[in-house]
């Protein structure tokens, strides 16, 4: 089986003490041991998050540049990153994509440097508003895929992470059927792209406006592997998307 992954995505949000005061409530909780645990954090409080949280929680950069070091200014490096005990990245998150431009190219050249370098990936993809409505999601989201793909050796060290763009942050969460039948089409992607293998093995996640409501429907979905959450990892409420899988 596929094991449980929820991902917090704190996005530019967050201070010492706030950080302080958010690792000591997911430290103090009853976390179901089975589910891995990813906290998203800000660079420059990677290694704080990390000396505040407990060890059975992960904590992840939420982007990284494609080589170790260089002249490249405002730039962090996956060495960095392992450097200060972090294990994961977020890259392709599309707030990246469509904030600050990222493309499909770049994404696929960060994601082959950080595998390299031996960070765990959380890989996003999604589909805009537009693309839904023209009936062209599944195109879009493989395209995506396959520029990710092609940079992956190893897939024990990735996470799909799903997240359609139209519910990023604005209170419409995909309805579980909406997802499931999106995470069923990039499986079988995987399956006819990658392998059989993999397409059993990779954990394909979920994200856009997760909530403590609306996570359990959505976690029984048969190819639902986790969630990536924005907004509610910040509250005490994402103790409950953690143990949403029963
Ligand atoms: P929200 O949960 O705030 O919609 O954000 C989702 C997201 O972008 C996680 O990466």
């Amino acid at each position: 089986g596929r094991k449980f992954f929820v991902g917090g995505n704190w996005k530019l949000n967050g201070d010492k003490k706030s950080i302080a005061e958010l690792a000591n409530t997911l430290n103090n909780a009853k976390l179901n041991p089975d589910t891995e645990v990813v906290c998203g954090a800000p660079s420059i409080y990677l290694d704080y998050a990390r000396s505040k949280l407990n060890p059975n929680i992960d904590v992840a950069a939420q982007n990284c540049y494609k080589v170790a070091k260089g002249a490249f200014t405002g730039e962090i490096s996956p060495a960095m990153i392992k450097d200060c005990g972090v294990n994961w990245v977020i890259l392709g998150h599309s707030e990246r994509r469509h904030v600050f431009g990222e493309s499909d190219e770049l994404i696929g050249q960060k994601v082959a440097h950080a595998l390299e370098s031996g960070l765990g990936v959380i890989a996003c993809i999604g589909e805009k508003l537009d693309e839904r409505e023209a009936g062209i999601t599944e195109k879009v989201v493989f395209e995506q895929t396959k520029f990710i793909a092609d940079n992956v050796k190893d897939w024990s060290k990735v996470v799909l992470a799903y997240e359609p763009v139209w519910a990023i942050g604005t209170g419409k969460t995909a309805s579980p059927q909406q997802a499931q039948e999106v995470h069923d089409k990039l499986r079988q992607w995987v399956k006819a792209n990658v392998s059989e293998a993999v397409a059993n093995s990779v954990r394909i996640i979920y994200g856009g406006s997760v909530t403590g409501g609306t996570c359990k429907e959505l976690a029984s979905q048969k190819d639902v592997d986790g969630f990536l959450v924005g907004g509610a990892s910040l509250k005490p409420e994402f103790i409950d998307i953690i143990n949403a899988k029963a």
